[in-house]
Order: structure tokens, then C-alpha cells, then sequence
């Protein structure tokens, strides 16, 4: 099993710790020849979206991993990753991949006070904990679109095919059920 890991900016690394030690083979993506190797699956990791946007079009990696993800490469996207899939931010002109049918509200927790940690029940996997860093959530979710957990309310968690979308980041847990399933989704 081979995971691409967006590694651009931001926490890639920690999801390539984690992965690499429940046995999947990872290659950091920064480049097109990057994307050359067969990937069974894509980690868009937590960072600033802005930048991260940015990167991949003057890197020349945004039309080949959106056509990736559009054709049915699974992909773990964590908070800016998740906010690079939303087909719509609430409170951003920007759209992205735009292949999650989601309205993200960015930086909602308010910039400063925004980072905290939780425990939450998800779906399939019990209670798990949750690390949230300036983080987006979920005000409205399309059809065919699963709602995996929930914050005080608000949506932190969906699963659409095999695209999962996190406003928070299991890469900084010690808890791997997370990455668990989306391997077995790959
Ligand atoms: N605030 C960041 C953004 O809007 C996301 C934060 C994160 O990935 N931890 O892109």
C-alpha cells in the first residue's frame, strides 16, 4: 500500500510517521514527478490552505491531484487539507480540489483561542481523541455525505465515498483507528 502525502507546508510528517508504522509505504509529494508512483491513497495534512493553495499550482500539482481525487483515489483531508476539498467556504472566495460537497467555515473557532482538545464519539470507531489547531468546521453537509462526529454541535467529521474530511488532527493523537480506516478505504 502506497500513501502520496501532500508535503508542501504544513503537519506532514506526523501523518507519515503514523502511516509508515501500521505498515503503509509513503511518498512526499511536493513535485509532478512526485505523482508518477502508483498511490493507492492521498493525506492533504493540516497547515495554512492559503499557502498550501498557493503551492500547488505554482508547483504545477493542482490539476493532476484534483483529477486523482476526482477519479476515485481515496484521500484523509485534515483541517487546511480538509478546507482544500470543500466545494464551498463559508467565509473564503477560494474553492480548491471542490470535491467534497461541504460549506467550511474557516479559522471558526476564532483565530487566538482556536486550539483545543477534545474527546468525541465517531462513527465506526468509538470515542477518539480530537487536537484542534485554528480549526475549520462543517456548517453544511450534501447529499450522500456522512456525518462521522460531532463538536459542541458542530460537524468535525465526514466521510464521502472514500474521501474522509477532519477539522482536526489524529496525525498529533497517539490513536491510529483513524488512519486504521482510511487504509482499509485505500
Ligand atoms: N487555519 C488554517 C486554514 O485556514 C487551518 C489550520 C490547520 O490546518 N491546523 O487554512
Amino acid at each position: 500500500m502506497r500513501i502520496g502525502i501532500l508535503a508542501v507546508q504544513g503537519a506532514f510528517i506526523e501523518h507519515r510517521k503514523k502511516l509508515e508504522s501500521l505498515g503503509a509505504e509513503c511518498v512526499e509529494l511536493r513535485k509532478k514527478s512526485d505523482l508518477e508512483h502508483h498511490l493507492d491513497g492521498l493525506v492533504l495534512p493540516g497547515g495554512e490552505s492559503t499557502v498550501q493553495g498557493m503551492l500547488l499550482r505554482e508547483l504545477d500539482i493542482f490539476q493532476p491531484l484534483k483529477q486523482m481525487i476526482e477519479q476515485g483515489t481515496p484521500v484523509l483531508a485534515t483541517c487546511a487539507g480538509l478546507i482544500l476539498i470543500a466545494k464551498r467556504l463559508a467565509n473564503d472566495p477560494h474553492i480548491y480540489f471542490g470535491t467534497l460537497p461541504v460549506t467550511v467555515r474557516r479559522n471558526a473557532y476564532g483565530r487566538q483561542l482556536g486550539s483545543f482538545h477534545t474527546v468525541q464519539e465517531m462513527k465506526h470507531i468509538g470515542s477518539v481523541p480530537m487536537t484542534f489547531i485554528r480549526a475549520p468546521y462543517i456548517e453544511e453537509t450534501g447529499e450522500g455525505v456522512e456525518i462521522l462526529a460531532e463538536h459542541e454541535g458542530k460537524i468535525v467529521a465526514v466521510r464521502y465515498g472514500v474521501q474522509f474530511g477532519l477539522a482536526f488532527h489524529p496525525e498529533l493523537d497517539k490513536d491510529n483507528r483513524i488512519h486504521e480506516l482510511f487504509l482499509n478505504a485505500c
